[in-house]
């Protein structure tokens, strides 16, 4: 009966970052630095008002594009960091995750045989993504900028089959990030074509050198872009599932539909965790940017003393140093240093082929785990060259 299973389904991969996790999970000793998710709890004023939620008896199905108070807490954190206007009855739609941000946007504006613009390398969710709508993703070489994406990269890929392009900034893998002129600079192209752009600001609240600037709010982007973003990082509340979309009204009432039929609605224990999370937490980010900052430096100066070329990263909690001069493929770094150092990190070739002669590092760990890791990493290139 295989024979009978949807071939695009069928064609899809696990992620590279998954297999690697499965891998390390055999290895008892090792030191993980692969995972994309906050080591901070959830703050517990967030948790002491889901399980308010709970013994309220407030389990039930709410509206399906979110409740309206949290859809408003929502629409109100984005105007006041991001100076984002959405109106919260028609604009907003509370997700299961970024992840099914993503799923809807894509299912809402994609057909058979579309072009999907990704600057590479970029997170892995979108491709998969793009494929089950029949799309084809085309990837855009950033590495002679600094893994950022400008005009004059983007202009050769956009055809007329192009729908979309995705910019994740600040960005996983890289944690780099364009800056507002960076962002204008690409507005201008974008602005005069009949293409969506599908900003993904899941990282938004951790910038470490400047404020984060959305690009709808430049120029008139605000009409072809749809903003995802959500608590998974900025609340350490990966595992509640609260993600967001914004998105003109002639673009969210077709979502909505698609959110309908998929989820009904997030959950509702979450929802409530998420509006106490956007009221009373407004700021929660910031000690945790503070212990980001800290562990980036840390990081970025140890691996520049090993010899290890990278630009340092802005934004995110990752770091993605070249590890070409050790004349070996991302995957065969990572498979020794885990092998002799018990050390784990993803392979740049996870990120897209543009990703190759790379690894990827999560610093969202703490001081300590990462000191080791250091330590294990300087001991591993001694042995190398
Ligand atoms: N976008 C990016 C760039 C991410 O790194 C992640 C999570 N690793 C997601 C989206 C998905 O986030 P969520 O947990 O909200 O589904």
């Amino acid at each position: 009966m295989e024979h009978l299973i949807n071939a695009k389904v069928k064609d899809i991969q696990i992620s590279g970052i998954r297999k690697i996790s499965n891998l390390v999970s055999t290895y008892k000793d090792a030191l993980t630095l692969t995972i994309g998710q906050p080591d901070f709890p959830t703050p517990d004023h967030i948790m002491t008002a889901a399980k308010a939620a709970i013994d309220a008896h407030k389990t039930t199905y709410t509206p399906n594009p979110g409740m309206p108070e949290l859809r408003q807490a929502a629409s109100a954190f984005a105007n006041g960091k991001y100076g984002l206007h959405y109106k919260p009855e028609t604009e907003v739609i509370v997700t299961t995750g970024a992840s099914q941000a993503l799923d809807i946007t894509l299912r809402t504006i994609l057909e058979p045989g579309c072009e999907v613009i990704l600057p590479g390398p970029i997170y892995p969710g979108y491709e998969p993504l793009v494929r089950l709508c029949g799309g084809e993703p085309v990837y855009v070489d950033t590495r002679s900028n600094g893994f950022k994406l400008t005009a004059e990269l983007l202009e050769p890929h956009i055809t007329e089959k192009t729908r979309c392009i995705i910019l994740c900034y600040p960005s996983n893998p890289t944690g780099r990030v364009l800056n507002a002129r960076e962002l204008a600079d690409m507005a201008r192209l974008l602005e005069e074509k009949q293409i969506f752009v599908i900003s993904d600001e899941i990282y938004s609240e951790l910038i470490y050198d400047g404020p984060h600037t959305s690009l709808a709010t430049i120029g008139n982007m605000r009409d072809k872009t749809i903003v995802i973003n959500g608590l998974s990082k900025s609340h350490s509340m990966t595992g509640w599932r609260i993600g967001f979309t914004f998105a003109p009204e002639y673009l969210s009432q077709h979502m909505v539909k698609v959110h309908q039929y998929n989820v009904t609605c997030a959950s509702s224990i979450s929802q409530y965790a998420a509006l106490e999370a956007l009221t009373n937490g407004v700021d929660d980010a910031l000690p945790m940017k503070q212990a980001y900052i800290e562990r980036r430096d840390f990081v970025y100066d140890r691996l520049t003393e090993l010899g290890f070329e990278l630009d340092k990263p802005e934004g995110a909690f990752y770091m993605f140093p070249s590890i070409e001069r050790f004349g070996l493929s991302s995957m065969e770094f990572t498979m020794k240093l885990l092998d002799e150092q018990r050390v784990a990190v993803v392979p740049g070739d996870a990120f897209s082929v543009y990703g190759e002669g790379y690894i990827r590092i999560s610093y969202a760990y703490s001081m300590e785990v990462l000191e080791k890791a250091m330590e294990r990493f300087g001991t591993f290139v001694r042995g190398l060259s």
